[in-house]
């Protein structure tokens, strides 16, 4: 790696409560250990047209409580060709750029990766609600979106009980059903509809709710995960059909994606970012941060993306015991 003196930050994809807590950290780590620091808005949209300015301490004061990204961020389409990834690369020489710092997910890193193969130094922070990242056990966003899916669960459970419904719940996570599962736990799910598993509707949803209905059950909750494309709605009809219980279908959408990040969310971002910096400053770079074993490590990125990832077994098995 050669000599960084300029580093630049940029959030990509979909955006997290907590990515402002990480580009907080990473401009004021910067700052402490003597970089320049610039923030390019809209992803690698704004680095391919130069959308760049220097960031000081004061343009990150006031940040830390609010969700969403003050650099805002895109999909670039344009970046993911030849002609955009080159682009980006010579925006980058323009305005001195030695390193960036990708704040972001899967996706992005994948786009951070290919700026590396071109020869710029790069460091990624997960940066996601959906918790789908192979290489990490935790990704910016994820407890605060939880906890807004929480939120809506215990105002949903009051009217679903007064009129003793059944409410199914749609909630966000990709491809991945981490967000699902937990949610199913800490709101008492009846049942957990998740991507990676198949689906029998008799015996995964139907069935506990006939038996928890002539247990004395009063109302009931399914969470349907977004990977299961569609399904909330085609679910919440067959539960009325075969039970008689009349069934509601709620997608909860980007509410989850918004809000002010929890403590967990603004902390994990907080070491995050002034990791990446601190890698950068030790002469690493091509680096992913990570939460590993209850640290914040960071791992070589190529390794990290070949990575994979499982759901938990002892998670679906908890929410399927204590749904009784
Ligand atoms: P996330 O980072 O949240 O997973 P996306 O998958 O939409 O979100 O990726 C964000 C951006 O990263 C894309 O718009 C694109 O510019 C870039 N990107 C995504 N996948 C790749 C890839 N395989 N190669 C290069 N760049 C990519």
């Amino acid at each position: 790696m050669g000599n960084v003196k300029t580093i630049a930050v940029l959030t990509s994809g979909g955006d997290a409560p907590g990515m402002n807590a990480a580009i907080r950290a990473v401009v004021r780590a910067g700052i402490h250990y003597g970089f320049k620091v610039l923030g390019i808005r809209k992803g690698f949209e704004g680095l391919i047209h130069g959308d760049i300015q220097e960031m000081t301490a004061r343009t990150v004061g006031d940040i830390i409580h609010r969700g969403g990204t003050i650099l805002q961020t895109t999909r670039s389409p344009l970046f993911k060709t030849e002609e955009g990834l080159h682009k980006a690369m010579s925006m980058a020489k323009v305005f001195g750029i030695d390193a960036i710092v990708v704040i972001g997910g899967d996706g992005s890193f994948r786009g951070a990766l290919d700026l590396c193969r071109l020869g710029m130094n790069v460091i990624g922070i997960p940066g996601t609600i959906d918790n789908d990242i192979a290489c990490t056990d935790y990704t910016i966003g994820y407890d605060t979106a939880m906890n807004t899916v929480q939120d809506a669960i215990d105002k949903i459970r009051d009217t679903a009980y007064s009129h003793e419904r059944c409410s199914v719940l749609e909630v966000m996570g990709r491809h991945a059903g981490y967000i699902a599962v937990n949610v199913s736990i800490s709101g008492g799910a009846e049942a957990v509809v998740l991507p990676e598993r198949t689906l029998d509707i008799d015996v995964d949803v139907i069935k506990p709710i006939i038996e928890g209905r002539n247990r004395g059950k009063k109302h009931y909750l399914v969470i349907v995960a977004e990977g299961v494309e569609g399904k909330a709605i085609e679910i919440a009809k067959e539960i009325t059909d075969k039970t008689g219980i009349e069934a509601r279908a709620t997608i909860l959408g980007h509410i989850q994606r918004g809000g002010s990040p929890t403590v967990h969310d603004r902390v994990m971002a907080s070491m995050m970012g002034a990791k990446a910096v601190e890698t950068l400053r030790d002469g690493n770079s091509n680096r992913i941060i990570a939460f590993k074993d209850n640290q914040v490590v960071d791992l070589d990125i190529e390794e990290a993306l070949k990575m994979q990832k499982t759901l938990p077994e002892e998670l679906i098995e908890l929410s399927k015991m204590l749904s009784l």
